[in-house]
């Protein structure tokens, strides 16, 4: 099993990302079990957060890390709250609070779509001159009632017409087969392989 620190605490993330790589002979540990602080993410583009968070979890475990950075894109709202999603109610704000906020925004918009970014940014080293980093969106509407309780953050708000379902009505699986996250780590396993396969 190949040792990759996750440099994030927030526990949906982690199920999903542990699950998903999980067959793939990666031992996946968040960095909180490790002592290792959450890192700064001063930057505004969810790339650059991702890379950020994969460093310092490096730096500070001496292991390779893989980093996501992920929010909610509002097209009526220039695509807020994005890379502020975890915030976005305030600093430390929870997930009802976030999507109360996201609710009374989007209140007088007729315009409800709106996507999920994922960004995942994987290093060897805390140096690491050539980082693996991918980006995937995944797209739905906002609706005011919440629906379902499965997934995390504004999962009980995005629904997706083509299912009939909200992010939060999918079993576990079935979302980690069509998010942006899982979208974004079978992209990164799939340059992987074929790094792994290429001489340098
Ligand atoms: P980050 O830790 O800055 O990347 O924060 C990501 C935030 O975006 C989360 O706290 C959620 O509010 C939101 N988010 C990202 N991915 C998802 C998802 O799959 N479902 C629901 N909310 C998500």
């Amino acid at each position: 099993m190949q040792k990759l620190v996750l440099a994030s605490n927030n526990a949906g993330k982690v199920k999903e990302i542990q699950a998903l790589l999980a067959p793939l002979n990666f031992e996946v540990i968040p960095q909180g079990t490790l002592g290792i602080p959450v890192a700064e993410e001063p930057h505004h583009t969810f790339v650059e957060n991702a890379l950020a968070k994969a460093r310092h979890a490096s730096s500070a475990s001496g292991l390779p890390a893989l980093a996501d950075d992920s929010g909610i894109c509002a097209h009526a709202l220039d695509n807020r709250p994005g890379v502020y999603s975890a915030r976005y109610a305030g600093e430390h704000a929870n997930d009802a609070a976030n999507n109360q906020k996201l609710i009374f925004e989007l209140s007088n918009q007729s315009d409800r779509s709106a996507h999920y970014v994922c960004a995942l940014a994987l290093v060897n080293s805390a140096d690491d001159p050539k980082p693996l980093i991918v980006e995937t969106s995944w797209y739905g509407v906002v609706i005011n009632e919440a629906r379902g309780s499965n997934g995390f953050g504004y999962d009980p708000h995005f629904f997706l017409p083509e299912l009939n379902q909200t992010a939060a009505e999918l079993d576990p699986s079935q979302k980690n087969l069509i998010s942006h996250r899982g979208q974004a780590l079978c992209e990164l396993i799939s340059q992987l392989k074929i790094r792994n396969s290429l001489p340098c």
